[in-house]
C-alpha cells in the first residue's frame, strides 16, 4: 500500500498513513473556518488504524462535534499547525491533506456547506452537502 507522509510547518510533528482515503472532504463548519483561516478544511479521513504520529509529540484541543461524540484536533505546539483531528463518532481520523508532502489526494464532496461564508469557494464537480451526507452522521 502507498505510504504518505506528512508534517507540521517547523517539522517537529511528522505523520504518515498508508492507502487511500475512504473520503476526502472539504469541510466549511465554522470550526474549520476558524481553525484554517479561510472557508474550509481539507480533510482525508483516514480509518484510525491507519494513521500515526512518526515524530515528535502534538498537544490536542477537544470539542464536541455535532454527533455529541468527540472531535480532537491535534497540533504542534511550536507551530500551531493542526495536523489531524480524530472522529470519534466515526473512528477516523480527518488528516490535513494541505499538510502532506505530496498531496495527490482532490476533494470528493463539499460538507457543512450551509456554515459557510458568503465568500466561500466550491468546486463546481464535486456534490455538495448542507450539513453531512445521508447516513454519514459525523
Ligand atoms: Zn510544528
Ligand atoms: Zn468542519
Amino acid at each position: 500500500m502507498e505510504k504518505h507522509i506528512g508534517s507540521c510547518i517547523c517539522g517537529d510533528v511528522e505523520f504518515s498513513f498508508e492507502g487511500d482515503p475512504m473520503n476526502s472532504i472539504f469541510c466549511y463548519c465554522k470550526e474549520c473556518q476558524a481553525l484554517t483561516g479561510s472557508d474550509k478544511w481539507f480533510g482525508l479521513w483516514v480509518p484510525k488504524n491507519s494513521f500515526k504520529l512518526t515524530k515528535g509529540t502534538s498537544s490536542s484541543y477537544t470539542r464536541t462535534g455535532d454527533s455529541g461524540k468527540k472531535v480532537i484536533y491535534h497540533f504542534c505546539t511550536s507551530c500551531s499547525s493542526v495536523l489531524c483531528a480524530e472522529v470519534t463518532a466515526g473512528n477516523f481520523y480527518s488528516v490535513s491533506a494541505t499538510s502532506l508532502k505530496n498531496n495527490i489526494f482532490t476533494p470528493k464532496m463539499s460538507i457543512y456547506a450551509s456554515s459557510a461564508p458568503s465568500w466561500a469557494i466550491f468546486p463546481s464537480d464535486v456534490p455538495k452537502f448542507d450539513i453531512l451526507p445521508p447516513r454519514m452522521g459525523g
